[in-house]
């Protein structure tokens, strides 16, 4: 059974005009999104920014409220339906899912020392009590994420990009939680320093059993972690898959122009850059028929009315395309990201 389960969720954001502030039309942020999540798996979510990435991963936690869909958490002993917890239950439900945040010198508390901000979500969410716990909590937790104990009394301005990123991570782990966003956790640190943050992430995968949401725009990070991985274009999924199937048989013309952008490509294996005309589609107003059909270079004539289905064309494979199996796209050959971080890969 899936650990979530999330079906048709949307999230609109009014858009307010006049003195009056009249709701003039919605940003339609994510729009009919349907997937799941395996226990023990990681997710990979890309897109361009302002496809709707964060905001899916923000609705999952219930730090806003969606507008329409089911979330269900298989907590293992039963089933939450979380878009009906409210007020204190949702709180006490929060310790099974948290975030590690992407700017790892603006989300830590400049006037917390770190022991304090790795204990925050224990005594916020009142679920140790006495210091002695917290400390033997928080303790465990900081060598987990191979922080020096020493460093506990310090302030996070004391420290690197890196290592104010493993305090973000010990925050998140240490009220023991199932499932973890990580919300382009490594997209702000340089690139030897991406390498250790992610193999810790595996690293702790794999010893507390965790399940991530990892939302990234580089795609050759998200090769390195992710277990299947989601690509959204104005708020909808166009297409999932196992990561080397999307890596090496991409079904849909928008996967096709990422990978084709990748900067990281060996030379010699180095795609066509597929070229895509014009802007981004306003969300507020989204284009009909396929979204994609403004700056897709295959659009037909059916495209510009009709929406295509989401459907499975091969085990695990989903897509948002009318032509689909007619399209000769070309993926990447295994060993074409050199800048992927040393260690196991999923490619
Ligand atoms: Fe391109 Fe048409 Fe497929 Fe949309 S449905 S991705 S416009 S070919």
């Amino acid at each position: 059974m899936p650990l979530l389960d999330v079906q048709n969720l949307k999230c609109y954001f009014p858009v307010k005009s006049g003195v009056w502030g009249r709701t003039t039309g919605h940003v339609r942020a994510v729009d009919d999104v349907s997937f799941f999540i395996e226990r023990g798996e990681t997710l990979g979510l890309v897109g361009e920014s302002g496809s709707g990435k964060t905001t899916i991963g923000r609705a999952i936690l219930r730090a806003i409220q969606p507008t329409a869909g089911q979330i269900t958490f298989d907590t293992g002993a039963a089933k939450i339906d979380l878009m009906q917890l409210k007020g204190t239950e949702l709180r006490r439900f929060r310790r099974h899912m948290q975030m590690i945040f992407q700017d790892p010198f603006s989300s830590l508390n400049p006037r917390l020392t770190v022991r304090d901000i790795i204990a925050e979500p224990l005594v916020a969410n009142n679920l140790v009590r006495g210091r002695k716990q917290v400390d033997a909590l928080v303790h465990r937790t900081a060598q987990r994420c191979k922080l020096n104990l020493e460093h506990l009394r310090r302030f996070p301005h004391a420290f690197s990009g890196g290592q104010r990123q493993r305090i973000g991570i010990a925050r998140a782990l240490v009220s023991n939680p199932e499932f973890i966003v990580c919300d382009e956790s490594v997209s702000a640190l340089d690139v030897s320093i991406q390498a250790e943050i992610l193999n810790l992430l595996m690293d702790l995968q794999r010893e507390l059993r965790l399940t991530y949401l990892f939302i990234a725009h580089d795609l050759s990070v998200v090769a390195h972690i992710s277990t299947r991985v989601a690509v959204m274009y104005v708020g909808q999924l166009v297409e999932l898959a196992p990561t080397k199937r999307i890596f090496f048989a991409p079904q849909h013309p928008y996967t096709a122009a990422l990978l084709s952008a990748i900067p990281e490509i060996k030379p010699e294996y180095a795609l066509k850059p597929v070229p895509l005309r014009g802007e981004i589609p306003n969300p507020i107003n989204p284009p009909a028929g396929c979204r994609f059909h403004t700056r897709c270079p295959y659009m037909e004539a059916r495209c510009q009315k009709e929406q295509p289905a989401w459907r499975e064309i091969a085990p695990d494979h989903f897509v948002a395309c009318h032509f689909a199996e007619s399209l000769s796209l070309k993926g990447i050959a295994p060993t074409a990201v050199a800048a992927a971080p040393a260690g196991e890969s999923h490619v």
